[in-house]
C-alpha cells in the first residue's frame, strides 16, 4: 500500500473521468475484494448498492477494528487517512451518496481530532456538492464490527447484529441503500483506481506476540510463512499462532504458503490477516482462555447459544486451567464449542470456538498437561 500523507484528489479526478461504470469495471477487473474478513468483490457490492432504487444513499466506513491482534487499519488511519477519505468520497461518487459516515472505535478516539481536521482539509477541495462526512465514535464493542450491528448503534439503538436477508448495500442506515466499506477496502479501492500497477494480492499483515518486530507489514498472498517469520524475529522458539478469528491456533508451519485454503482448510471466508505469535513458554490453553474471555465479554446476548456457549466455554477453560479438570471436560469443551459455531447468528459465535477446537486439535499435550497437575 503506498503511504500518500497528502492526497491532490487525483484518484477522484480519474474516477470522474472513468465515470460510474467506468470505476466498477476497473475494480472487478483489478479483483479488489472486501479486506474486513467476508472478502466479497468490492464492485458487486458498490453496484448494488448505485443500483437499488431510493431516494438517498449512504456510505459508512467500518473503521471498528478490534480482532484480537489487528491493528492495520489504525495504521492506515494514523498514516493513510487522505488516501481512506479520498476512497470515501470515490464510493459516494459512484453510488450517489450524500451523507458518509466513519464509525471509528471507541480505543482510536485519540485518532479523531486530526483525522477530522484532514476531513475539513479534503473535503472543501473533492467539489462534490453536499457531500458530508461525519465521524461516530464507538462505544467500544467488538460486534459493531459486523455491519448491521454497526449500523443500528449508528443510528442510535444498541449494537446487536440483524438477521440477514436484507443485506445494508439494498436496506441499511433508515431503511435505505447503504454502502458499508472496511478501512483498508476503501484506501485500497482509491489506490485502484489510481495506480495502473496496483496489486490485489497484497495484503497487510499485523504481527504481534512473541516477537521483536511486531507491527504492519505488508505480503503478497502465498508468501511463506518462514519469510514472515524472518520479519517477525521471534525471541524464542516457536510453538504455535493464533491466526486471527477465523484460523484459530496452530502449529507454526514454516514451509506453509499463506493463503485462505491454507489458513482456514477451505471452509472459511478470508478473515483478516493478523497472526499472534505464540513461543514454547507458553501453554496453549492459557492462550485459549484469554481468547474465550474475549469472546464472553464481547457477546452482544442476542442469541442463546452464544450469551450461554461462551461463558459455559470459559468456565470449562477456567477449571482445566485450576487442575480441577477431567478428561471428560475435554470432549464436553470439544461439543459445546461446535454447537456454538454451528447455531450462532452472527461472525462472532461463529468463529468464537474456533481457538478451542484447533488448540484440542493441534496441542492435546498441553490440556493433558493441566488435567495431570491435580489439585
Ligand atoms: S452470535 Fe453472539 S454476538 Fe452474534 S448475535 Fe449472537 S449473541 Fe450476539
Amino acid at each position: 500500500m503506498q503511504i500518500l500523507h497528502k492526497t491532490n484528489l487525483e484518484a477522484l479526478e480519474r474516477a470522474r473521468m472513468l465515470g460510474s461504470d467506468g470505476v466498477l469495471s476497473l475494480l472487478e477487473r483489478k479483483g479488489l475484494v472486501g479486506r474486513g474478513g467476508a472478502s466479497s468483490p468490492t464492485a458487486k457490492k458498490w453496484r448494488e448498492c448505485r443500483d437499488t432504487p431510493a431516494d438517498e444513499r449512504f456510505v459508512v466506513c467500518n473503521a471498528n477494528e478490534g480482532e484480537p491482534g489487528s491493528f492495520k487499519d489504525k495504521l492506515i488511519i494514523r498514516h493513510n487517512a487522505e488516501t481512506l477519505i479520498e476512497g470515501i468520497l470515490i464510493a459516494a461518487y459512484i453510488v450517489g451518496a450524500k451523507r458518509c459516515f466513519i464509525y471509528l472505535r471507541g480505543e482510536y478516539d485519540h485518532l479523531r481530532p486530526r483525522l477530522q481536521e484532514q476531513i475539513a482539509d479534503v473535503l472543501p477541495r473533492a467539489n462534490l456538492e453536499g457531500v458530508s462526512i461525519e465521524i461516530v465514535r464507538g462505544a467500544g464493542a467488538y460486534i459493531c464490527d459486523e455491519a448491521t450491528a454497526l449500523l443500528k448503534s449508528i443510528m442510535g439503538f444498541r449494537g446487536t447484529p440483524m438477521y440477514r436477508p436484507p443485506n445494508p448495500t439494498t436496506e441499511g442506515l433508515w431503511g435505505r441503500p447503504t454502502l458499508v466499506g472496511n478501512v483498508e477496502t476503501l484506501t485500497c479501492a482509491a489506490q485502484a483506481v489510481l495506480f495502473d500497477d496496483w496489486d490485489a494480492n497484497l495484503r497487510l499483515f499485523s504481527l504481534s506476540g512473541n516477537i521483536k518486530n511486531a507491527g504492519v507489514y505488508e505480503f503478497p498472498l502465498g508468501v511463506k510463512m518462514s519469510s514472515v517469520i524472518d520479519v517477525a524475529r521471534p525471541q524464542r522458539k516457536l510453538k504455535a499462532m493464533s491466526f486471527g478469528c477465523f484460523g484459530g491456533i496452530m502449529p507454526v508451519d514454516e514451509n506453509m504458503s499463506i493463503t485462505p485454503e491454507a489458513v482456514c482448510k477451505g471452509n472459511c471466508k478470508q478473515g483478516n490477516y493478523s497472526i499472534i505469535f505464540i513461543d514454547e513458554t507458553n501453554n496453549v490453553v492459557d492462550i485459549s482462555y484469554s481468547i474465550a474471555k474475549f469472546y464472553t465479554y464481547e457477546s452482544c446476548g442476542k442469541c442463546t447459544p452464544c450469551r450461554e456457549g461462551t461463558i459455559r466455554i470459559l468456565n470449562l477453560l477456567k477449571k482445566i486451567r485450576s487442575g480441577r479438570g477431567v478428561k471428560d471436560d475435554l470432549q464436553l469443551l470439544r461439543e459445546l464449542a461446535m454447537h456454538v459455531q454451528e447455531t450462532s447468528l452472527c461472525n462472532l459465535g461463529q468463529t468464537c470456538g474456533n481457538h478451542v477446537l484447533t488448540s484440542l486439535e493441534h496441542f492435546p499435550e498441553d490440556y493433558e498437561a493441566y488435567l495431570a497437575r491435580k489439585k
